[in-house]
């Protein structure tokens, strides 16, 4: 089953700000260039590539010298607007190096929801693949809000699904600080073993990740599963691996067993959950 991600041809990456900033919250310049790096290497092989991008408020933080996240709206929205720019700065400055032009798209819930604005940003993409472009997407984090227009998405794990979903992506791999969906939390279980691969989403697998509850600030494995639920109904493979090395999507797309792997119904596999030692 695996076997099948050496076709994907059109891919959405997804990186989680713990994956390009360091423990103290600095900006993590290895892995930015690492990143760079290797998405244009996989653009220039023939793919098309989508990259979703988290670290707007982490960047923003860094450059004010913010040691903990501001509680108050207004405050992340703020810090959210000094990070993007610096954000997106870094990723000119290292896809540049590259050769590879990169394009900013930041966008809020409504784009999905209303008929004309989703059409627009579908052509956007699509015409950015077409010129070339690696389009870099994160939430418009300074103008969507719950309060106000009731358009704020709140995570990547969603919004890179809904980029997947909207771009019609072969697959999204999703990078963050944890491996993949384990049997049983791996802090409270050590032995607790890595599911390589989910064919079907259910309650049983919401349990595993924690349920809602375990949804702390933005993130976190049950965003996850609900997103590659989510792909699963739209045909669309999904892949939940580590960011700690950016080469893992090289291994990805190579079909090795990495992460967890969410298939489609066309993977042809029984639904069952297989776990690896
Ligand atoms: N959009 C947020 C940021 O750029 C991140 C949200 C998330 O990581 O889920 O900081």
């Amino acid at each position: 089953m695996r076997s099948e991600l050496k076709k994907a041809n059109r891919i959405v990456i997804k990186i989680g700000t713990s994956s390009i900033t360091y423990k103290n919250g600095k900006i993590n310049f290895k892995k930015i260039e690492q990143l760079s790096k290797i998405l244009t290497d996989l653009k220039n092989s023939g793919k098309e590539i989508v990259l979703v991008s988290s670290g707007a408020i982490g960047a923003g933080m860094s450059k004010l010298g913010l040691k903990s996240k501001p509680v108050e709206l207004r405050e992340k929205q703020a810090v959210a607007a000094v990070g993007q720019g610096l954000l997106m700065q870094f990723y000119e400055k290292f896809f540049n190096e590259y050769n590879q032009t990169i394009a900013q798209l930041l966008l809020t819930e409504d784009v999905m929801t209303d008929h004309i604005k989703r059409r627009n940003v579908e052509n956007t993409f699509f015409t950015l693949l077409d010129m070339g472009v690696i389009p870099i997407a994160n939430e418009n984090d300074s103008v969507s809000t719950d309060e106000i227009t009731g358009s704020k998405i709140g995570d990547n794990d969603t919004l890179s699904s809904m980029v997947a979903i909207l771009v019609k992506a072969d697959l999204l791999i999703m990078l963050s600080d944890i491996d993949g969906l384990y049997e049983s939390a791996p802090a409270i279980n050590p032995n607790a073993k890595l599911i390589s691969y989910v064919g079907r989403v259910n309650e049983d697998i919401y349990k595993i990740a924690g349920g809602a509850d375990s949804l702390i600030g933005t993130g976190g494995m049950y965003t996850k599963i609900r997103a590659a639920e989510n792909l699963m109904k739209n045909g669309i493979r999904t892949v939940i691996a580590s960011g700690e090395n950016i080469n893992i999507i090289y291994s990805i797309l190579e079909g090795e067993e990495i992460g967890t792997f969410f298939g489609t119904a066309e993977t042809g596999a029984e639904e069952y959950v297989r776990a690896i030692q």
